[in-house]
This record gives structure tokens, C-alpha cells and sequence, in this order.
């Protein structure tokens, strides 16, 4: 670490004290971000000056603004060569980085970004890197086999991001980013960013960065906002316990972490019956199929979502209700990484596990390595617990409707949203929730009590003039 210095300098908040071109300025302006995050004001300022860095701050920090802006204030627009490289661990996480470069980078005319993630099919990122783009945006495994069939050329790279780096090196893509790395320029920026610092980062670092510097954001007290309370529960009580456990926060939005995925669709299936508005995700769905529930989640028609830690890792969601751990992961950081996922944005988070009595030691693992206490206690008789207080976690807030065009059709949100509250439309903005446009559909939500009449509209209505199927999405 004798090449880093430890940054802890204390500079403006402000983004127009930053040497960044006045169009950049002004997106983040309409954007509404008001001041930088503190990741956003240690690391900019350094990249700016083409420093290499290992950013490390906690989830929802703003890291994705961070190393975009100073990418995208180098980036030539004229010349259609990849500049940047960024490498994401999950398709989900892909598609949120290029959604927020995309809306950055909106006052530069010709900004092109790709997304190559796997999973996906290969003719289409063919024939977008035949064109050319400006900027890649991949997971690690599509990036290299890119690069195997000799289909992408790095030899114009000047920034690589490893974004959600320990991620990506618990997910086992260290020989694939290695295989990468070892194929841009040397003369480039190279920037990690992470939520946590394993040692093998350190050791990427080493082999890979030039003279980086590291900046590390905690907590106010270096400690998290979040209060954490643990159910001393066995097996058998677990289902019961949950249930109650919602029904005593009535959270819009939470998520209930399972080790297994077979707890998961069991948990699914049990809240299901119970009327809970929930939802399984975990590794064996289709990827059509996890789309609709995390826009379902996302939107709010759906309030419970139940997953495994591999099926949500690196799905961005803004901030939670609850976090909840139907079971304690294996390791401390898993359970860090989980709980980041409330108290955010300024709001205070509660995060509740269910353990069993023989899992103190874990507790006490990870009490450790937060350094936080964790409340300890005991749940109510099971006789009491059983008497529910209605359902309350039955109806979320939001319906969901599936309209069968997309980007490809040039879909935008405004085309929808037109649709909906113009003079054919005629519903209340207010009504309408997030909109979500795919390559070849999209999804609104809109209130569940407009919910029919909406769909009613749509299916009359047109929308870029044009028919479209539209569809209720369960
Ligand atoms: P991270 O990568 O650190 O987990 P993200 O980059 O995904 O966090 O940012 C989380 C959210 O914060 C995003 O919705 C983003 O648009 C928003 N955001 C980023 N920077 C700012 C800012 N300066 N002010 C307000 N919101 C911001
Ligand atoms: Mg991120």
C-alpha cells in the first residue's frame, strides 16, 4: 500500500466547483442532484486529474456518478472508438450503469453506449460493435468472449472501471477481468470501485493500477444507520414469524433474504397463500421472467420481494422499508451488503433476522465486524402472533401494465405517459408510476385504482400513433 496515499480531504459538495464542461454541469442540474455525495466529492476531483483509484463507500452512495462524469468529460464523441470500459458483475447491474451514463451523458449528441452482458443474444452486440460505439458497458464473461472472437477492440481505451469489484471476485470473474485488464492500453485510468475491500482487490490493485489512490467513505461514526434487531426463532416457527413480523412493519418495499433457493419458493409460495404481495427471485428463472418481478418490485405492485443473495446481487433498488434475513448468510459481509439495501438516501432502515439458537456464533460474527450491537428479541407467544391484524401487506400501492413496444419501436416514458394523461388518456399524472422501457416492450405502473381504466385507455388509445398490445402484468 507504500504507492497510496489515504485521502481524507474535505473539499466542496458543490458540482459547479468541478472542472467539468458546463453541458455536464447543467444535465446534473435538471438530474436534481442538488450537492455530491461524499464518494462523489473525494474521487471526482482526482479523477479529473487521471489519477487511478480504488473507491470503496457503501451501497447507494452515488459511486456509478462518480466515475461516469469524468469519463464522460474526456469522452470524443467525434471519434467512434471505445474510450471506456466498464465492467459490472450482474446484466441487471449493466443495464442501471448505462441508463444513468445515458442520462448524463444527454447533452452529447452521438453518445453511444453498449451494453454487453451475457445471457443475451450475441447478433445484436455484433452488429452494434461493427458501427461503434463510445462506451462499453459488460459483464466480465460476455466482455472476454468478445474479445476472443476478435469482435471488440480496446486499443482506443483510456478509463476501465471495475464497478461492484468484490462482486465480481465473489462471483468467480477474476481470471476473466485478469484476461481483460491485461488487454487495454497501458496508458490508461483505471478505477475499482466496491462496497467492501477483500484482499484479492489488493492484490488487482497492485498488479493493474498505477500509483492509486484510495478513497474510503464510512459513516458519520463509521458505524451504520441502521437498527438491527435479531428473533431468536427455530426452523419451524420461521414462516409464522415472518408473517408476523410484516405484519408489524407493513413495509411498501422489503426484502427477505433465504439462504436456498428451494426456502425461497417455499417462503414464496406459504406468503402467497397468505395474501402477501410478494415475489420469488432467485437463480433458476427465466431472465424474462426476474425482469418482470424486479420491475414489479421496483414500481411497487409488488411489496414483498423473497431472494437469494445471488439472485440480488447487484439489482439496484432504492431504499427499503425493511431488510429482512429469513436466514443469517454464511459470511458477515453478505449481511453487511444485504442491510445496505435500507437506511439509505437519508432514511433511517431497519433490518430484522430470524436466527436460531445455534446460530449466536454467526451474530456474533458479524456484531464484530460491524461493530454494532444487535438487539436480541424474543417473539411474542405463538398464540398471539397467530391473531393477524388483517392483511396488512396484502395490496400494494401500484398495478403493473405490459405494453408490447420498446426502444426499438423509439418507445420513450414521455410517449406513455402522454398516452395516459393526454387529451385520449385524460388520467392524473399523479396516477402514473415508474415506466420502464425494454428493447421490445415496456412496463408502467399506475395507481391499482385507475388500474382497469388505464388499461382501458391504452387499448383504445395509440401511442406514437400506433397500436399496441397492452396487458395486465400479474
Ligand atoms: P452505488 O453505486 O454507490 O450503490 P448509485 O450510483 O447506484 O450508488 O446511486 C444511488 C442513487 O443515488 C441513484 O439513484 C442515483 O441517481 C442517486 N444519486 C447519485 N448521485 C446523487 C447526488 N449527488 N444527489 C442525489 N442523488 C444522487
Ligand atoms: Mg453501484
Amino acid at each position: 500500500m507504500s504507492a497510496r496515499e489515504q485521502v481524507k480531504r474535505r473539499g466542496s459538495t458543490d458540482f459547479g466547483s468541478l472542472r467539468l464542461s458546463p453541458s455536464l454541469i447543467q444535465v446534473v442540474a435538471e438530474l436534481g442532484y442538488e450537492k455530491m455525495t461524499p464518494i462523489q466529492a473525494q474521487s471526482i476531483p482526482l479523477l479529473l486529474e487521471g489519477k487511478d483509484l480504488v473507491g470503496q463507500s457503501k451501497t447507494g452512495s452515488g459511486k456509478t456518478v462518480a466515475f461516469s462524469l469524468p469519463i464522460l468529460n474526456s469522452l470524443r464523441v467525434d471519434k467512434r472508438d471505445i474510450q471506456a470500459l466498464i465492467l459490472c458483475p450482474t446484466r441487471e447491474l449493466c443495464t442501471q450503469v448505462a441508463r444513468e451514463i445515458r442520462k448524463l451523458g444527454r447533452r452529447l449528441p452521438g453518445l453511444q453506449v453498449l451494453i454487453l452482458s451475457g445471457g443475451q443474444p450475441m447478433h445484436p452486440q455484433l452488429e452494434a460493435l461493427r458501427k461503434g460505439v463510445h462506451l462499453v458497458v459488460g459483464t466480465p464473461g460476455r466482455v472476454r468472449d468478445h474479445l476472443q472472437r476478435g469482435s471488440l477492440e480496446l486499443g482506443a481505451v483510456r478509463s476501465v472501471v471495475l464497478d461492484e469489484a468484490d462482486r465480481m471476485l465473489d462471483m468467480g470473474f477474476q481470471e476473466d477481468m485478469e484476461a481483460i485488464l491485461k488487454k487495454v492500453p497501458e496508458k490508461r485510468q483505471m478505477l475499482f470501485f466496491s462496497a467492501t475491500y477483500p484482499r484479492s482487490i489488493d492484490s488487482m490493485s497492485r498488479a493493474y493500477q498505477h500509483a492509486p489512490v484510495r478513497v474510503t467513505i464510512e459513516d458519520e461514526d463509521g458505524k451504520l444507520s441502521i437498527r438491527q434487531v435479531s428473533y431468536e426463532s427455530t426452523p419451524e416457527e420461521k414462516p409464522e414469524a415472518l408473517l408476523w413480523l410484516l405484519n408489524q412493519h407493513k413495509p411498501e418495499s422489503a426484502i427477505v433474504f433465504c439462504n436456498l433457493k428451494a426456502t425461497v419458493t417455499e417462503l414464496a409460495y406459504a406468503l402467497a397463500r397468505e395474501g402477501v404481495s410478494c415475489a420469488a427471485l432467485h437463480g433458476d428463472l427465466e431472465q424474462s421472467e426476474r425482469d418482470r418481478v424486479m420491475a414489479k418490485f421496483r414500481n411497487h405492485s409488488t411489496r414483498v420481494l423473497i431472494a437469494t443473495d445471488v439472485a440480488a446481487r447487484g439489482i439496484d433498488l432504492e431504499n427499503l422499508d425493511v431488510v429482512f434475513n429469513y436466514d443469517l448468510p454464511a459470511k458477515p459481509d453478505i449481511y453487511v451488503h444485504r442491510i445496505g439495501r435500507t437506511g439509505r438516501a437519508g432514511k433511517s432502515g431497519v433490518a430484522v433476522s430470524l436466527a436460531g439458537v445455534r446460530e449466536k456464533s454467526k451474530l456474533q460474527a458479524i456484531e464484530k465486524f460491524t461493530g454494532t450491537p444487535i438487539a436480541t428479541q424474543t417473539l411474542g407467544r405463538s398464540g398471539e402472533r397467530a391473531k393477524k391484524e388483517g392483511d396488512a401487506v396484502a395490496g400494494a400501492k401500484m398495478a403493473t401494465l405490459y405494453i408490447s413496444g420498446g426502444r426499438k419501436d423509439k418507445m420513450r416514458p414521455g410517449d406513455i405517459l402522454g398516452a395516459l394523461t393526454g387529451e385520449a388518456g385524460g388520467l392524473e399524472a399523479s396516477k402514473v408510476g415508474k415506466i420502464e422501457i425494454h428493447d421490445r416492450f415496456s412496463y408502467v405502473a399506475v395507481s391499482k385504482e385507475i388500474a382497469h381504466l388505464a388499461l382501458q385507455r391504452l387499448r383504445d388509445g395509440r401511442i406514437k400513433g400506433r397500436k399496441f398490445r397492452v396487458e395486465p402484468v400479474r
